[in-house]
């Protein structure tokens, strides 16, 4: 079972008119592994100039998204606005979100149910924080939030697993090629018994938390690896020795 490698560069809330466009210039010239899946995930502003500046060979991601298609929801943006204005993807269940802004992991299954049936793609993110790790419980805090996922999921074929250790995001420790290694192997143990081994072979279970041009080669090397989930490195143009880690 071959998994396409996926990349996918998380800008955050970070950018200008001007500097997205230098971005975009830079990805679109640049010299790359035609294996890869390249999805940029901007912020919800920008996301239409993204789009349409762009080469169509890369996808764009929104980075939220709520749970019903239009209403009285101030500051929420639905799937259905997402896929309106071209977009592919949504990142969801980002750290971000459940550790600033609370989103459980009920939450965030609701929001995987209605993303999918929209037709959106979707990049859901796990993993535990450094209190979690150190307590020796990763296995039940990813596996609870697998469990919220798989409820929720229709089609896997439309479904990216980011795993970030929270401990990694934005500090500058990537965790070991073998720790993410371990860590998405056990993902996988898990969807074969929860879900199927079908599609335990071929969802794309992507690492996120520091990658930079200098670790992600070894990283990519590992088994069951498939991509990465890039912030920090996304905005920089070492994201294209990132996206071609495996060249
Ligand atoms: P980072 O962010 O690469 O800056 O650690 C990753 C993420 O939050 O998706």
């Amino acid at each position: 079972m071959t998994r396409k490698f996926f990349v996918c560069g998380n800008w955050k809330m970070n950018g200008s008119k001007k500097s997205i466009g230098e971005l975009i210039q830079t990805l679109n010239t640049a010299k790359l592994d035609p294996n890869v899946e390249v999805v940029c995930a901007a912020p919800a502003i920008y996301l239409e100039l993204t789009r349409s500046e762009l080469d169509p060979k890369f996808s764009v991601a929104a980075q939220n998204c709520y749970i019903v298609p239009s209403g009285g929801f101030t500051g929420e943006i639905s799937p259905a606005m997402i896929k309106d204005c071209g977009m592919d993807w949504v990142i969801l269940g980002h750290s971000t979100r459940r550790h600033i802004f609370g989103e459980s992991n009920e939450f965030i299954g609701q929001k995987i149910a209605h993303a999918q049936e929209n037709d959106l793609g979707v990049i859901v993110c796990i993993g535990e924080t450094r209190e979690e790790k150190e307590k020796g419980i990763t296995d039940q805090v990813i596996f609870a939030q697998m469990k919220a996922i798989a409820d929720n999921v229709k089609d896997w074929s439309k479904v990216v697993l980011a795993y970030e250790p929270v401990w990694a995001i934005g500090t500058g420790k990537t965790a070991s090629p073998q720790q993410a290694q371990e860590v998405h192997d056990k993902l996988r143990e898990w969807l074969k018994t929860n879900v199927s081994e079908a599609v335990a072979n071929s969802v794309r279970i992507i690492y996120g938390g520091s990658v930079t041009g200098g670790t992600c080669k070894e990283l990519a090397s590992q088994k069951d690896v498939d991509g990465f989930l890039v912030g920090g490195a996304s905005l920089k143009p070492e994201f294209i020795d990132i996206i071609n880690a495996k060249a």
